[in-house]
């Protein structure tokens, strides 16, 4: 079994971003500039902007974390992001979701300017990679593929499940696993919680790839003998032993799977970090596609 190691690829990748940012400085080019929005006190959430923040830090970019209260009417939201679609500075931006229940995520996604969508939630680059088109594409899918891609994991005719079908990962994922793409070329089966006979179309899988969102979900027995397994969940849970008083836990039963399988990303170190520098490369995209044509 091979280790999809998450950390060690993304840091090649922020040295390559962190490379083309200095580049860009020593040509007087813009440097990107990234905003990301949070709204309340969720502990995941706070995680992830704090990371993005973090990284962005880390590869010489500009980063901007604007805060809002729970409270936070849908009306003010949008306004501010109409500013940040106004602003020259901000070259992309984020809304970190969740959002509180009584603000509309649909209406806030279709409210962010397409060319600064880094999260590629935006219907108008959803559809561009429906067609095959050159967009943005969303930052989870996009990093497994550049996992597959720098692994050199042979994709091309092979038969992969994506278990799950949310608009941010398991669809986009199955779309890109189906393009006439390397990695892609695949023959691609979708499977959601009204899916029959699950263990049966899962061991069938060369290619598995597991976002839905229960912990610990996938077992050996649901697992063809020799696959490559693709573990995008992430969740905390109770343990006494750890000083936190939580472990973080993937889809995937971790120890018994890893060792049916022929590649592997261990959870945490493995899908979540590419994440992150997918939307630092769509960020790196969107300040080329402004200033350097
Ligand atoms: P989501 O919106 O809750 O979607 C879950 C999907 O799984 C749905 O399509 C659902 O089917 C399907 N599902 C649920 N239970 C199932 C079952 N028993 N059998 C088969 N399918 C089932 O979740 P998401 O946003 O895609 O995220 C999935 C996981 O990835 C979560 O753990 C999340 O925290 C994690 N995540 C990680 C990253 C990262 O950077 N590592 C990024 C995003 C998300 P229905 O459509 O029928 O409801």
């Amino acid at each position: 079994m091979i280790l999809l190691d998450g950390k060690k690829l993304s840091e090649e990748i922020l040295n390559e971003i962190s490379q083309e940012v200095l580049e860009r400085k020593n040509k007087n080019k813009k440097i990107p500039h990234l905003a990301a929005i949070l709204v309340g006190n969720d502990g995941a959430s706070e995680t992830y902007v704090a990371s993005k923040v973090k990284n962005c830090e880390k590869v010489g970019f500009d980063s901007t974390l604007i805060r809002y209260e729970s409270s936070v009417s849908e009306s003010e939201l949008l306004q501010k992001i109409y500013e940040l679609n106004l602003s020259k500075d901000i070259d992309g931006f984020i809304v970190q979701l969740p959002l509180p229940k009584h603000i509309d995520e649909k209406k806030i996604t279709e409210a962010i300017l397409p060319n600064k969508d880094v999260d590629g939630f935006h219907p108008m680059n959803v559809g561009y990679l429906a067609l095959g088109i050159p967009a943005f594409v969303s930052a989870t899918p996009n990093g497994v593929m550049e996992m597959l891609k720098r692994y050199n994991i042979e994709t091309e005719g092979k038969n992969c499940v994506v278990l799950g079908r949310s608009n941010i990962v398991g669809s986009p994922m199955a779309m890109l696993m189906s393009k006439n793409t390397n990695p892609g070329n695949a023959t691609v089966t979708i499977c959601h919680s009204k899916t029959q006979n699950l263990k049966e179309i899962t061991s069938k899988a060369d290619i598995l790839i597991v976002a839905i969102g229960k912990p610990e979900f996938i077992s050996a027995d649901m697992v063809k003998a020799g696959a490559v397994v693709v573990d995008v969940g992430i969740h905390r849970i109770a343990d006494e032993t750890k000083k936190s008083g939580f472990r973080l836990v993937g889809d995937v039963k971790f120890d018994e799977v890893a060792s049916k399988s022929s590649y592997i990303t261990p959870v945490p170190g493995g899908v979540g970090l590419m994440t992150i520098c997918s939307l630092l490369q769509n960020t790196l995209k969107a300040v080329k596609n402004k200033y350097d044509v």
